[in-house]
């Protein structure tokens, strides 16, 4: 499997993975030039690819989903309360290809197995994603709300992990943002915090993961190297990190 960041953070998130023919993108959150453009930059194409996977109805994540679908033809896999929050939130205009889960369903898209993760983040109906093609076991999980029952379990059973490592609590505490929106970020349907992203990843056995990929930064709140640091502190030096960039595309990503 391949897994490229095209970007992460409150600014726009849309993820790349391939594996042996099959090829989806994950949130749509940037806009589809962009998203082209920055596949064109490792070399792949936007136009076959095969699903376009919705995790939850933030805008961050949805901005640019009905231009995707028509722009693309991409078949879009969202869940019902999320496509009407949709509705809602942005103008998305006329879609076509709606292809409809139930969060917590598991979709098949030819040799790969998508498994879906109810979230308790603030979004109506907000899912992660493990992605299995038989081989390999990649984690997409951002926008996980607080560290829910489950979650640790479903971590051991991966290979690689994009994951949301959104703020460092100083700073956030620190930072000129109104308490509520404080309040928000490290409430129980907010964020994860470097600490807590790196006390999941510690808790699982030396050697499972392949790497892991720091996701969702915040601009304000958080740095790459204090977000790398964190999990050097609890998880060594043994496993290798990336950090998911606000503005470009990350390197090709080999699970
Ligand atoms: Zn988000
Ligand atoms: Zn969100």
């Amino acid at each position: 499997m391949i897994v490229i960041s095209l970007q992460s953070g409150s600014n726009g998130n849309c993820l790349y993975v391939e594996s042996r023919g099959v090829r989806l993108l994950v949130d749509a959150g940037i806009s589809a030039r962009q998203a082209e453009d920055r596949l064109l930059v490792r070399g792949r194409e936007i136009r076959g690819i095969d699903a376009l996977l919705i995790s939850h109805d933030h805008t961050d994540h949805t901005r640019s989903m009905g231009t995707y679908q028509r722009k693309f033809s991409l078949p879009v896999y969202i869940t019902e309360k999320t496509l009407s929050a949709v509705r809602h939130r942005t103008r998305l205009g006329k879609v076509s290809d709606i292809q409809s889960f139930i969060a917590g369903d598991s979709i098949q898209l030819a040799h790969m197995t998508v498994e879906t993760l109810p979230t308790p983040h603030d979004g109506v109906d907000g899912v992660g994603f493990i992605l299995d093609d038989g081989e390999r076991r990649l984690g997409i999980l951002t926008d996980l709300g607080h560290v829910f029952d489950g979650l640790s379990d479903a971590l051991k059973t991966l290979d690689a992990i994009v994951i949301e490592s959104n703020y460092d609590p100083t700073m956030l505490e620190q930072s000129g943002y109104p308490k509520h929106l404080k309040e928000r970020i490290r409430g129980p349907g907010g964020h994860l915090s470097n600490r807590e992203s790196a006390e999941l990843l510690s808790g699982l056995s030396a050697g499972s993961l392949r790497w892991a990929c720091l996701a969702h930064l915040s601009e304000k709140n958080n740095a790459p190297d204090l977000a790398i640091q964190a999990h050097r502190e609890l998880c060594g030096d043994e496993l290798m990190l990336y950090v998911a960039s606000r503005y470009q595309a990350s390197e090709c990503m080999e699970v």
